[in-house]
């Protein structure tokens, strides 16, 4: 085949790829348990819906300025102030296809092609093949301390006169760990030190757990906000559990913005007017819809880091936030794609293999779905690889028997 050699090099998003494996799997009539999901079960909020329908009902379903229409974008100026403490303007935000095109957009717009961007491990699957997709080099940080949360001097040996961003997501896409203010803030000082841009990809930032407030990045720069490194990613997906709706948004200096919104402009001219007005919704409406979800996410990790806990030799660090948690399961197997995959075929449990994120021996697992799929899933992976759990199991209807420990 004739495609370029920078495509065939980028990788299949692997959840993506377990979704539809589950997908297929589930369609043949198999109880599959889908424990690498990335979205919770809830309806959208019903202020999006009814925002979304009324614009559709009008009929007038036309192009919307490229950066976003004028009123989603006051709704995403609102939610800055109060959750960020920060006052932007219309020309600081861009509403991109998501929060993934908002990173895309973001890093195209800012790299050279063999410019670096450092990435934190472990990290999200996307942000390294999006910033190859750039022409650039991920260059990945991994603690050495074997903890989740890394520490500035393992950074400072890996930054270059290349390095062009570091990348942060806190609380963390898949270890579900918040990284520590003092850390952040040290992070913000040595970028704007350097003249390094500082991505903050927020999505998950108030979804977190314990009582912990979400941190605002503008508290720790002393730059204004034309003149600061910070760029701040976020959306509506994981807030608001609104995946499909596809709204994502940005917030940057203005004249980055006006170039990313040249770029935009080029590839896909805008996001949809009618999931523009179901966000608008969203972000205008109840706000106790997050703390319902939040609620009830928190509730799912307690369960989850419970049956880990009494899981022999596997090791879970407990999660701040997020719907992840990333537990070290080398004692079994340390490689995780060939665990995932028997896991899949054994026991019917969809699982992120932790080499995706950087993190090998380790299974992202997530816990947005229901308290007895997260049960249920987890003894499910005890049968396979416990030779301490009993030996038969009911899935769905059928009794198996462990044959192979
Ligand atoms: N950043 C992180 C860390 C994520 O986990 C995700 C979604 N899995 C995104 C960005 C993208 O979110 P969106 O649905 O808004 O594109």
């Amino acid at each position: 085949m004739n495609v370029s050699q920078l495509a065939r090099s980028i990788a299949e998003s692997p959840t993506l790829k377990l979704n539809e494996e589950a997908r297929l799997l589930k369609e043949k009539g198999e109880a599959v348990i889908h424990l690498g999901a990335g979205e919770p079960k809830n309806k959208a909020p019903i202020n999006a819906i009814l925002s979304s329908a009324a614009k559709l009902n009008t009929g007038d379903v036309k192009y919307t300025p490229t950066d976003g229409t004028p009123s989603l974008k006051k709704a995403i100026i609102r939610y800055t102030e109060e959750n960020y403490d920060k006052m932007v303007a219309p020309e600081n935000v861009i509403v991109s296809a998501g929060a993934k095109q908002s990173v895309y957009n973001l890093l195209y717009t800012i790299l050279n092609p063999q410019e670096e961007v450092i990435i934190l491990a472990p990290y999200w699957v996307s942000y390294p093949e999006m910033v190859r997709m750039c022409y650039g080099v991920p260059v990945i940080v991994t603690p050495e301390d074997g903890s989740f949360h890394p520490r500035m001097k393992d950074i400072e040996q890996k930054v270059s006169s290349y390095t062009k961003a570091i990348i942060l997501n806190s609380p963390n896409n898949p270890s579900g760990i918040m990284y520590k203010e003092e850390f952040i803030s040290e992070i913000i000082e040595f970028c704007e030190r350097k003249g390094i841009y500082c991505i903050m990809d927020d999505i998950y930032h108030k979804l977190i757990f314990d009582g912990r407030k979400p941190i605002s990045a503008y508290k720790h720069t002393k730059k204004d906000l034309e003149n600061s490194r910070v760029l701040i990613v976020n959306g509506i997906s994981k807030l608001y559990g609104m995946t499909g709706f596809r709204i994502g948004w940005t917030i940057a200096p203005k004249q980055l913005v006006e170039i990313m919104t040249n770029v935009q402009g080029q590839i896909t001219t805008t996001t949809s007017v009618i999931l523009q007005a179901a966000a608008e919704g969203a972000l205008m409406g109840l706000q106790s819809i997050v703390d319902g979800l939040r609620l009830m996410i928190e509730n799912n990790r307690n369960v989850m880091v419970q049956e880990l806990q009494s899981f022999n030799g596997v090791k879970v660090t407990k999660p701040d936030g997020t719907f992840y948690c990333l537990p070290d399961f080398g004692a079994y197997n340390k490689n995780s794609l060939e665990l995932s995959k028997f896991l899949l075929k054994k026991a019917l449990v969809v699982t992120v293999p932790g080499k995706e994120f950087g993190m090998e021996g380790h299974l992202r697992l997530s816990y947005c779905g229901t308290i007895k799929e997260i049960k249920q899933g987890i003894e499910r992976i005890k049968w396979a690889l416990d030779p301490n759990s009993p030996n038969e199991i009911f899935i769905g209807e059928r009794k198996l028997v462990r044959d192979w420990l």
